[in-house]
């Protein structure tokens, strides 16, 4: 199917412009940081820049990965930049939130996988913004869990990773990561008493019962936070949108996920992992 899937009305995507909307851009761009607002063409930016809220994305904007959904460059990335904590932080101060939410790229290339420069980051805009909540979208670390024990050691509020996709896709569309990986990552984080939050994408061909059954893990796993958005292809070379989920489907979702017990969902169309985040602390 569908490059011929003509995008639904509910879609329709309000433009930002406003003098916030301009300050936001100004920020990120004076401060030399990247966004995944920008990199993933989010069809929020429109309202979240306008709202004066934007998630950073740190170590880089080249991933070492090449999911199919995604539209984050691949390659070799740069080395990582030291003063980008202390850029970040100062950014999260100048547009006074409330909440921060940070994400990376992957780094499979780095010894570490860039566990310290989360830590560096994560402590950083404590120090800079005390009343500030952080909340963090990483990586799966390759599974290894130390160095997931590390970023839950930095004490974010939230710490979310996202499965993506249901189990039978999640190979197709996700380059390395793998669904029991990533169950493992979030259970390690509950484990330990954080908040785990996860993220999936419907529209790519996955069945109800199959969302049903990811709640169902991922519930097992301790997560308490859910959110479920609609994949957008955002370029050509991306995987294509197979449906368009119905504003009506989104509401069963929500409704089914809090019957089973998630703390917080967000279910709909235009929802992304960051989108009103401020919510779910
Ligand atoms: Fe950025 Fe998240 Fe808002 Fe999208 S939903 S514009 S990624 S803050
Ligand atoms: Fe995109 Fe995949 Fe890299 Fe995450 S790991 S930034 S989803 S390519």
């Amino acid at each position: 199917m569908s490059e011929h899937v003509r995008k639904p009305d509910w879609l329709k995507i309000r433009l930002g412009g406003n003098e916030q909307f301009t300050k936001t851009k100004s920020i990120v761009e004076s401060h030399c940081l990247h966004t995944i607002c920008t990199s993933g063409k989010c069809p929020n930016m429109g309202e979240c820049w306008s709202r004066g809220t934007a998630t950073f994305m740190i170590a880089g904007d080249i991933c070492t990965r090449s999911c199919r959904f995604c539209n984050t460059l691949t390659g070799k990335p740069l080395p990582l930049d030291p003063k980008e904590p202390a850029n970040v932080a100062e950014s999260i101060r100048l547009m006074n939130l409330k909440h921060a939410v940070i994400t990376s790229v992957d780094r499979d290339d780095l010894p570490d996988l860039g566990a310290q420069h989360w830590v560096d980051t994560i402590r950083t805009i404590k120090e800079v913004n005390p009343a500030t909540t952080v909340e963090v979208l990483i990586p799966d670390f390759q599974g290894r869990l130390e160095l997931v024990d590390l970023v839950v050691e930095a004490a974010p509020e939230i710490i979310s990773h996202n499965m993506e996709t249901v189990r039978r896709i999640s190979p197709q569309v996700r380059s390395a990561a793998k669904y029991d990986v990533s169950l493992a990552v979030l259970s390690r984080i509950a484990g330990q008493g954080a908040t785990a939050k996860t993220g999936i994408m419907v529209g790519l061909g996955e069945t109800p019962e199959e969302v049903c059954c990811l709640m169902d893990d991922v519930l097992d796993a301790g997560v308490s936070v859910l959110t479920i958005g609609q994949y957008l292809q955002p370029s050509r070379k991306n995987i294509q949108v197979t449906e368009y989920v119905t504003p009506d489907q989104f509401n069963v979702y929500k409704s089914i996920a809090l019957e089973k017990g998630f703390r917080m969902v967000e279910s709909a169309p235009l929802v992304r992992s960051s989108y009103h985040a401020e919510k779910h602390v």
